[in-house]
C-alpha cells in the first residue's frame, strides 16, 4: 500500500511526535521513514521528532538520493532504503535509540525469553546485530541481511533498533509494546527474575491465535 505525499508527511508527522513523546527517540536522535509512489520520504538528519514540520521531511529515491526537499535526508537513509529494496511488504520504517529497548543492545543481549504471551505470539526472537559505524553501508547491509531473513525488527549493539510494517502506525505499536516487555523484565529482574513460559505455554498461546 502506498500513500500520496501529503498523507505521508502527516503521518510521519504525527508518529515521530508520538515516538518523542513516548520517550522512545529522544533529543535529535532516530528517524522515520515510509513508502510513496514518489520513492521514500524520510525525515530529515538532526531534527528533533517532536518538533519537526513538514519541510523537515524529504523525499529520497531507492539509492539514497534526494529527489526533492530542501534539507539533507537522514543520516541513516541506506539503512531504510535498504530494507526497502530487500522487503516489498515493508511499507513503513523506525529507527531509534529508546533507551529502555537500547539497553539490551548494550548489555550485548537479544531479546528472546517468552515472559508474556503477546510477545510469544509475536516473536521467537529479537535478533542482535553485532555493532557497525552508524550511518555506514556495513550497518545497512547487516540490517538488510537480517530483515532479508524475515526479521521485522533488529537490535543495533550499543546503538539502538530498527523496525519495519506495512503502516507506520502499525511500526509504532510494535515498538511500544517491545518497550513495554523491556519495561516489565526489568522490572522482574528487580523483584526477583524474569520467569518465561514454558514451551507448552508458548505452543498454547500460538495455537489459540492460529485457530482464530
Ligand atoms: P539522523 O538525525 O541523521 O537521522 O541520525 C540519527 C540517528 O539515529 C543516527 O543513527
Ligand atoms: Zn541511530
Amino acid at each position: 500500500m502506498e500513500f500520496s505525499e501529503q498523507g505521508s508527511k502527516n503521518d510521519i508527522l504525527y508518529w515521530s511526535k508520538r515516538l518523542y513523546q513516548k520517550e522512545m527517540s529522544p533529543s535529535t536522535s532516530g528517524n522515520v521513514s515510509l513508502k510513496t509512489s514518489e520513492g521514500i520520504l524520510i525525515t530529515a538528519s538532526g531534527v528533533c521528532l517532536n518538533d519537526m514540520n513538514e519541510d523537515d521531511i524529504v523525499l529520497i529515491d531507492y539509492n539514497g538520493n534526494l529527489k526533492s526537499g530542501n534539507k539533507k535526508p537522514s543520516s541513516e537513509k541506506i539503512m531504510h532504503t535498504e530494507i526497502y529494496m530487500r522487503r516489498d511488504d515493508i511499507n513503513a520504517i523506525i529507527h531509534c535509540h529508546c533507551p529502555l529497548i537500547t539497553a539490551f543492545c548494550v548489555a550485548g543481549k537479544s531479546i528472546k525469553a517468552p515472559i508474556l504471551p503477546d510477545f510469544a505470539l509475536m516473536y521467537d526472537e529479537i535478533p542482535l546485530i553485532p555493532y557497525f559505524c552508524p550511518s555506514t553501508i556495513q550497518l545497512a547491509d547487516a540490517v538488510g541481511n537480517c530483515f532479508d531473513l524475515g526479521n521485522n525488527v533488529a537490535l543495533l549493539q550499543n546503538h539502538g533498533v530498527v523496525l519495519g510494517a506495512d503502516t507506520l502506525q502499525n511500526a509504532f505499536y510494535q515498538l511500544e509494546s517491545i518497550r513495554a516487555y523491556v519495561q516489565t523484565y526489568f522490572g522482574a529482574e528487580v523483584i526477583s527474575c524474569a520467569k518465561p513460559l514454558n514451551k507448552k505455554q508458548v505452543a498454547e498461546i500460538r495455537q489459540l491465535y492460529i485457530k482464530k
